[in-house]
């Protein structure tokens, strides 16, 4: 019986106790108390989850229940305080408290080390909470749909922090700091209230993603174009791009043109003996069009094409395309799947992809003033 017991609850349990209308953790005390005593007591829960419930606090004695824990949910309940004692859980590496009304942590937060990932999200915080400073281990923060008005420049100490989340805060400025955190990976600061983003963010080196959708940007610095790693950059719903939409216009291409374009894509030879090196050098400097699926050239007259590309929507990255014509996208087959679809797939890319990925994020819309 033991030893059946033992192998439904081994180390590594998940307890649940989600959705049950508790009002305080006695109960979930109670539970895990339960389990304990059926099972060897050394069995701690390594994962709780006692999200939906209606908790208002979170007490002290709580947590000496749990020192084992690994993950803990409490999300979608009605805290508004965590007693101290999180520090007795050691163990602790998640913690979900999203959905929940804290306006902050408390005092022993800093003392929970082995902490790589906290979702805040959807709580009261109007400050970016400092206890998050000192943990030295912290890889993912997530602070969505909060009150945030200002991300300190004590930010630079979070040197192990791979995702930081900030979407739908009220955020004005990023402080040049943010550009000490060598290992971020992704930062999301859609949906504030950003007028500009600082240079210093061109040197996140490790930066993939960054999005930037819904704010008041009016411009970026043209040194973005510049960084190798990033891949997915949103930008809809920012007055550059807004402008950029309502100011263009599509040019007819010269005869001239016309006539350059069908010697370079019909392969007509041509030199400096039979022709005059004026027409030579402009036949030399025809552009590739950047339909991937499209042989063709463009000279002055191309067709811009804004991508509208993000997460929120049906496209992910704003890049300016130059295209031979305006037909050229529906013209060739695949190019659909060409243009909007290739991001997607990046970790598999052979070094040709790459390297159009590279040209096309050297394109992504640059300040129009
Ligand atoms: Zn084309």
């Amino acid at each position: 019986m033991f030893s059946t017991m033992s192998k439904l609850f081994a180390p590594g349990m998940d307890l649940r106790a989600s959705g049950k209308q508790y009002e305080s953790t006695e109960p979930i005390s109670a539970l895990v108390a339960s389990k304990q005593q059926t099972l060897n007591k050394v069995d701690y829960p390594r994962k709780l989850n006692i999200s939906r419930n209606l908790l208002q606090t979170i007490s002290s004695d709580f947590f000496s229940a749990l020192t084992g824990i690994v993950e803990l949910d409490i999300s979608d309940n009605r805290l508004k305080l965590i007693e101290p004692g999180l520090a007795q859980l050691p163990h602790l590496t998640t913690i979900d408290l999203r959905g929940n009304s804290l306006h902050t942590l408390p005092d022993d937060f800093p003392q929970c080390s082995s902490l790589e990932e906290v979702n805040l999200g959807e709580n009261a915080l109007e400050a970016f909470p400092i206890a998050l400073f000192s943990m030295p281990n912290l890889k993912k923060v997530y602070l969505a749909s909060n009150k945030i008005t200002k991300l300190p420049s004590e930010i630079k100490k979070m040197t192990s922090l791979e995702v930081l989340f900030l979407g739908d805060n009220r955020l004005s400025a990023l402080p040049d700091e943010i550009a000490e955190l060598a290992n971020l990976g992704s930062l999301t600061v859609s949906h504030n209230q950003l007028t500009s983003v600082p240079l210093a963010v061109c040197e996140m080196h490790n930066l993939v993603s960054l999005q930037l959708h819904n704010n008041r940007l009016e411009t970026l610095p043209p040194a973005l174009l510049q960084m190798v790693s990033l891949h997915e950059i949103s930008l809809r719903n920012n007055p550059l791009v807004s402008r950029f939409v309502r100011e263009h216009v599509d040019e007819v291409p010269s005869l001239g043109e016309l006539a350059a374009r069908a010697v370079r894509n019909g392969g007509v030879s041509y030199s400096s003996e039979n022709l005059p090196p004026l027409l030579v050098a402009y036949l030399d400097s025809s552009q590739r069009c950047d339909n991937p699926a499209c042989r063709g050239v463009y000279f002055h007259t191309s067709y811009k094409q804004v991508k509208f590309v993000d997460f929120c929507g049906k496209y992910r990255i704003p890049f300016l395309h130059y295209l031979c014509s305006p037909q050229c996208h529906q013209a060739v087959p695949g190019h659909s799947s060409a243009f909007s679809g290739q991001s997607q797939s990046s970790n598999d890319d052979t070094g040709d992809e790459s390297e159009q990925e590279r040209r096309k994020m050297r394109r992504v819309l640059l300040p129009l003033t």
